[in-house]
């Protein structure tokens, strides 16, 4: 085993489509052309990493069907190990998106083979040279739990982006070296952020969108602010961007600090582009950011 980083999670096909208005109960509309565009939030993590030259194998399941194949050559040409990717006699999870002109999606999420993706799985899986493991919940919620059990028992340090929210554990919380959540998952977790540590993990990571990030540790709360970008083109997938950017400077060592301050550039130009995994910059489009 080569990759320093393990990302657990989903693989999905988005199915967009323009509405002018979504349908009622019992009613057709006619929408525009489907767009197809490789997603999951495990998939999207794993190429974020990638694209800053993470080493790193995305854990998961695809169908043997064409939206399989759409997904496999997404993650390898991003450069993710995809030896970790089972094909499963399931079709390959979709997410349907409608889109209404005011900008605002309704998602049904098909989930497909990514709930095959199973305990076996873990189990099969050497961590050797692995340095992080990060999982996300689109997968089945016992396969997260034993992940984070079998990789903090292996010394492999543990993210967890609880999205979306789920029960966990207090034991797999107390396991987790970062737990990373947006403002409104936080909000269904605990009265107030600040407090995140108490349910268990060693530090915790608050996005706040175009406010940056807040983290979490033991000493106290350290804000990193947001990047200002020119145009917001499309938030799609943001808080993946800086999931998988995060674990990638983890892999190598960075400070739980520093890597934030390093994913927030990179989620900060991934609301610039089109798209979820499209959208997310190289490691030199990083560093001109800095420039
Ligand atoms: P999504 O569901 O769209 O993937 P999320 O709700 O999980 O996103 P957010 O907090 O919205 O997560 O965004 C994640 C990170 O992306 C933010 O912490 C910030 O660093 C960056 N980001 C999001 N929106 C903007 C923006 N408008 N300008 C600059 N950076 C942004």
């Amino acid at each position: 085993m080569t990759n320093t980083l393990l990302v657990l999670g989903s693989a999905n096909a988005d199915l967009v489509v323009e509405v002018g208005r979504r349908p009622a109960g019992g009613e057709t509309v006619l929408g525009g052309d489907t767009v197809v565009l490789p997603g999951g939030k495990g998939a999207n993590t794993a190429v974020a990493a990638a694209r800053v030259g993470a080493s790193v194998a995305l854990v998961g399941a695809v169908g043997g069907d064409g939206y399989g194949s759409l997904l496999r050559e997404s993650l390898e040409s991003s450069g993710v190990d995809t030896s970790l990717v089972k094909t499963s006699s399931r079709p390959t999870g979709i997410a349907y998106i409608t889109v209404t002109p005011d900008g605002e999606n309704s998602i049904v999420v098909s989930p497909g083979a990514n709930a095959d993706v199973a305990s076996s799985d873990v189990d099969a899986l050497s961590f050797d040279g692995a340095q992080v493991l990060t999982c996300s919940l689109e997968v089945p919620l016992e396969t997260v739990i034993h992940a984070i059990d079998v990789a903090s028992k292996a010394g492999v340090r543990t993210v967890l982006n609880l999205s979306p929210v789920a029960e966990l554990p207090a034991s797999t919380l107390a396991q987790l070296d970062t737990l990373i959540v947006n403002e409104h998952e936080a909000a269904e977790l605990v009265s107030d952020w600040r407090h995140l540590l108490r349910l268990g993990p060693k530090t915790a990571i608050v996005t706040l969108g175009s406010r940056g990030v807040a983290v979490v540790v033991p000493a106290g709360v350290t804000e990193v602010p947001g990047i200002k970008v020119d145009e917001v083109v499309d938030t799609t997938g943001a808080g993946d961007a800086f999931a998988g950017a995060f674990s990638a400077r983890l892999a190598e060592g960075d400070r739980v600090v520093v890597a934030a301050e390093y994913a927030v550039k990179v989620a900060a130009l991934s609301v610039t582009k089109a798209g979820a995994q499209p959208s997310y910059p190289t490691a030199a489009e990083v560093s001109s950011l800095a420039a």
